[in-house]
């Protein structure tokens, strides 16, 4: 049984802290199709279209019949567990500052027997007995996909198990910061974040003077809240902030964002695009630079280390939607800069999780029509995204609907948005 998470007893400055190492990660580059279908939290295995052979681990061609027709499909993960065992030692330096490890030989109902990582609750194998799990696919803390078999039915606080949270990013008794709080969007991730456990939840706000009526008095309310003044436009008033909590914040959550409904010309001049660019690219780019040395420094600090960098982005980052122009034209260099910066926060196993949400329900996109994603609904996909670990998400059947349009054909989506979506 998982014990709850307690919050573990205050550091030791003497006593020796863990070294900053991630596992494993080299691998082929067919195996990296299972690491792209996990960081959308999918479980996918090779299938081959010939003759139906489930395989694993990924090859270039057929391990029952040599086609190269090999087709990625999703799997239930639905197994049983054959043996299982406790590691004690390992050469590998992530996995020994985290022994004992427990690991597990399963066989899925679709045919591979795989190795696999256990959740702490997968019961014993008894003799006479089947021992059912569920595998799924999880990014571990250099960004790959990994394997991890979980018990079949949920299991009290089965989030706080110890090998898991080796994978997810849970803001259970983390420290948090929300860069804006004055959205709609900001007040309801902090909500959501209030609810999932979080420790201390750091709200930024860039314009005091407007608070009145904003929503945020009744967020300041809520026990683990802390406003603080913060406006991503200016390197100083970020360098400041990362001064006074950049070394102690666990999860940074980039919800700040300027959005006009402007193409090319239906405004003359460039202020309202420079403003998009000030908050959405350079804004993003100040508080990396300020925020991203002090997580990667704690990012093997015990339980509660450093572990996440959420990043606001829209559907309109992998195609312009015409009527907002300028708006997706930041938004795709924002994208493009969090390509970026997950290389670069890869060697410490911070994760960075792109949200691509469709029309937000606020008022700049109150001229579109419906269906459109609730603050409410876009704040529990990012609380979701961190529990499970995932890197990329669509959230939202405007979303869904657009990234399936752009993986279909990229071009072909360029032209329905320009006939009018
Ligand atoms: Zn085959």
């Amino acid at each position: 049984m998982t014990l709850p998470l307690m919050r573990p007893p205050r550091k030791n400055p003497v006593k020796r802290t863990r070294q900053m190492n991630v596992p494993p990660w080299a691998r082929g580059r067919v195996a990296l199709h299972l690491t792209a279908a996990a960081a959308e939290g999918r479980f996918e295995l090779q299938v081959c279209a010939d003759c139906h052979t489930v395989q694993y681990p990924p090859r270039e061609a057929c391990v029952h019949c040599l086609s190269p027709r090999l087709q990625w499909r999703a799997q239930s993960g639905s197994a049983r567990l054959l043996a299982r065992t406790t590691l004690h030692h390992s050469n590998d330096l992530f996995f020994r500052e985290r022994l004992p490890w427990q690991l597990g030989l399963v066989q899925l109902d679709a045919g591979p027997t795989l190795v696999v990582h256990l959740h702490g609750d997968v019961g014993a194998v008894e003799p006479g007995a089947t021992t059912r799990v569920t595998v799924g696919a999880r990014l571990d803390r250099a960004g790959r996909a990994v394997l991890i078999a979980f018990p079949t039915e949920e299991t009290p606080h089965m989030a706080d198990d110890t090998v898991l949270r080796e994978m997810t990013c849970d803001p259970k008794l983390r420290k948090v910061l929300v860069t804006d709080g004055m959205t709609p969007v900001g007040q309801a991730l902090v909500r959501a974040l209030a609810k999932a456990g979080a420790d201390l939840i750091w709200v930024g706000h860039a314009e005091p003077w407007k608070r009145h009526g904003s929503g945020l008095d009744d967020i300041t309310a809520l026990p683990p809240v802390c406003l603080l003044p913060l406006d991503l436009s200016n390197e100083r008033s970020v360098s400041t902030l990362a001064a006074e909590i950049g070394g102690k914040v666990d999860i940074v959550i980039n919800n700040a964002e300027v959005h006009r409904s402007y193409g090319i010309a239906a405004r003359r001049g460039t202020d309202a695009a420079k403003a998009e660019m000030d908050i959405n690219y350079f804004g993003y780019l100040r508080l990396a630079q300020a925020f991203g040395p002090a997580l990667v420094g704690r990012a093997a600090d015990g339980t509660l280390n450093a572990c996440a960098w959420v990043n606001l982005l829209s559907i309109y980052a992998l195609a312009n939607f015409p009527p907002h122009g300028t708006f997706s034209a930041s938004k795709a260099a924002a994208h493009s800069l969090a390509q970026c910066q997950r290389a670069e926060l890869r060697g410490a196993g911070i994760r960075v999780v792109n949200v691509f949400p469709g029309p937000i329900d606020d008022d700049w996109n109150q001229n579109l029509p419906p269906p459109k994603l609730s603050p409410e609904a876009l704040a529990s996909a990012v609380v979701k995204a961190l529990r499970d670990g995932v890197e990329d998400v669509y959230p939202g059947d405007v979303a869904q609907e657009w990234l399936e349009r752009w993986r279909d054909n990229p071009k072909v989506l360029e032209r329905e948005l320009a006939a009018g979506g």
